[in-house]
């Protein structure tokens, strides 16, 4: 299998290859980002899309239940006795008019794509079924991650299944408490650092690499591998039609760069015939890819970055001591590591990048809370996006759009009670108090 999947640098002008059991997170030559490839001449892969169904029907075989591993064809970086998974990617997608009414689509034209329904109430449950499943074929011991929270819950639950050790760094204060307990009670060694998300990743980078941890952000190529079935899941929900646009908050840009890749993939295996818009979704408080990409016009130009634009917006970022801040807290991140393989994804797919404020946001996560299934506020950016995006008219009112929600609803429980305590928005739904008398309940009733 191995010469025909391997690791290569996203660089042009380096291109340096490597095995694919080799552990990277960082190109050594250059210090680029590394993507998986695969020579897919030489692989076997199923001529339509439809064929996947085949394995609805051997579902108690584990790896066909995982919603990751039954496209396993289309990740074939592994054997199959390394899959790792926890029953993730058993998602829904579901049609939502009264959403897509909100956000200014016609009938039958919104659809949400539920990942807060994984194992551990995110999206990440996919990206870590791919890098466990490489952490197991290299013998990993030790796994280790920065995280603004749910990247934490996720390793520390397939770790503590897996048996292996595992250790999360979080910022102070930042984290939701949904999601801290979860890392707790999975038993992740929890260290909370004096700083935020982007110092956190600082030093996880570093310690990995002194200590040969095997890190667990989505700098690790493998967690990527593991989200692209996201989107062949929304494909399947689709009937294996595909949409007009993918709308997906953007934080470190994982997703987006794995959404990327994945339709380019499609594309050049033959299963799709037409590649679908991209729109990423920023917090104002924590918007460099859309300052970078709307307002810099920086883009991916075939690999030919400008690294020195993006050196330079950092550089401003350090001087002025610039801190992101959102309440959405799992996109509160201003030097996303992904940045050069969204502006791909972006490429690939025709993509735009919008910001929206975090009023707007808590408004569309009420609306997503009284008419879907409910999420968190990072996933509520996408209807934020939505919205914003048919106002100016970007989509269309009769185009096909999912919306990509990424966490659970009960990630952040104290953000939506404040919202509905606090009036905050027109879609709060103030608790009535009253005197504990039979005339006074049925009179706050008005029945
Ligand atoms: C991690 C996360 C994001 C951000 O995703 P990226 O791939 O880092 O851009 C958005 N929403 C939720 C709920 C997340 O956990
Ligand atoms: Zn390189």
């Amino acid at each position: 299998m191995s010469e025909n999947v391997f690791q290569r640098c996203i660089n042009p002008d380096c291109a340096a290859s490597y095995g694919v059991e080799e552990t990277l997170f960082s190109c050594p030559a250059c210090g680029d980002l590394i993507d998986v490839r695969y020579d897919w001449e030489r692989l076997e892969v199923p001529k339509s899309l439809n064929w996947f169904e085949k394995r609805w029907a051997t579902r108690n075989n584990k790896i066909d239940f995982s919603g990751v591993w039954r496209f396993r064809d289309l990740l074939p970086f592994c054997e199959e006795k390394y899959c790792a998974t926890v029953g993730e990617g058993q998602t829904l997608l579901q049609k939502n008019d009264q959403v897509g009414q909100y956000a200014g689509c016609r009938p039958e034209k919104l659809y949400l794509q539920y990942e807060g329904m994984n194992p551990s109430g995110s999206f990440k449950d996919n990206g870590m079924a791919g890098a466990f499943s490489h952490a197991q074929m290299v013998g990993a011991k030790h796994v280790i991650c920065a995280s603004t929270g749910n990247t934490s819950a996720s390793m520390a639950l397939f770790a503590h299944i897996l048996k292996l050790q595992c250790s999360v760094f979080i910022g102070s204060g930042r984290i939701a408490y949904g999601k801290l307990s979860q890392a707790l009670d999975f038993g992740a060694k929890t260290i909370q650092i004096m700083g935020d998300f982007d110092d956190c990743m600082r030093q996880v980078k570093l310690i990995a690499g002194e200590r040969k941890l095997y890190l667990m952000n989505s700098l690790n190529p493998f967690r990527l591998e593991g989200q692209k079935t996201i989107m062949f899941r929304v494909l399947e929900g689709l009937k294996w039609q595909v949409p007009d646009w993918i709308i997906v908050p953007g934080g470190n840009l994982g997703n987006s760069s794995a959404f990327g890749k994945a339709f380019a993939e499609l594309k050049q295996l033959g299963l799709i015939d037409h590649i679908p818009r991209l729109a990423v979704i920023n917090a104002t408080g924590a918007n460099t890819l859309f300052d970078l990409y709307e307002n810099k016009g920086l883009r991916f130009n075939n690999g030919k970055v400008d690294d020195a634009a993006i050196d330079a917006y950092y550089q401003k970022l350090n001087d002025t001591g610039y801190k992101p801040h959102t309440l959405a807290t799992a996109i509160e991140i201003s030097r996303p590591v992904n940045l050069k393989k969204c502006l791909r994804a972006l490429e690939i797919c025709d993509g735009v990048v919008r910001e929206v404020s975090d009023a707007d946001i808590l408004d569309a996560k009420a609306v997503v809370g009284r008419f879907g299934l409910g999420c968190e506020p990072a996933s509520a950016a996408s209807v934020a996006g939505l919205k914003l995006l048919r106002e100016q008219d970007v989509i269309g009112p009769d185009e096909t759009v999912v919306c990509i929600l990424t966490g659970h609803q009960l990630k952040d429980p104290n953000i939506t009670v404040k919202y509905h305590i606090e009036k905050q928005g027109p879609h709060s739904n103030c608790p009535v108090e009253v005197k504990n008398d039979m005339a006074d309940i049925i009179e706050a009733l008005h029945v």
